[in-house]
């Protein structure tokens, strides 16, 4: 799974957010028929947002959609669904969902499987490493990202 397109492009997203300064959490959502519906990064930092996330903006990227096209599809995410994330996975139904990893954080994973929704955590080495480094670098970054003081 570690070699899906969906992940991928997420993994290439959170680098893309290192970049930026931000915080280095990527999404892309794909289509029951492996098609790439939408990816993005988590965005607070660069654009002063609330609201950002890395799965809040794969799912902006990929517009208003009919409720069907969610239904099959697959959430990638390089770390655990916050209860923000978790709950708009929810309410669109998405099939399952693939997180990176959720050494660094644990978010709604147990709601989303009480809600029938798959959840896989591949403990991917690459993740780890990009929020280590910005915890380490930005600490109150983090912490304000999950609604911590
Ligand atoms: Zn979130």
């Amino acid at each position: 799974m570690e070699d899906d397109v969906g992940f991928k492009a997420a993994v290439d997203e959170a680098k893309k957010g290192a970049e930026e300064g931000g915080v280095p959490i990527g999404a892309c959502l794909v289509s029951e028929q492996g098609k790439i519906l939408g990816q993005g990064h988590n965005m607070r930092i660069q654009k002063g947002s609330a609201t950002l996330h890395a799965e809040i903006s794969a799912l902006e990227s990929a517009g208003r959609l009919p409720a069907s096209a969610y239904h099959g599809a697959t959430m990638y995410t390089t770390l655990s669904p916050c209860d923000m994330c978790t709950g708009a996975c929810v309410m669109y139904k998405v099939k399952r969902v693939v997180i990176g990893e959720n050494k660094t954080f644990v978010g709604g994973e147990d709601y989303l499987k009480s809600r029938g929704i798959q959840v896989v955590v591949l403990d991917n080495i690459e993740c780890k490493g990009l929020m280590a480094t910005f915890i380490k670098e930005k600490p109150q970054d983090w912490n304000e990202d999950i609604g911590e003081p």
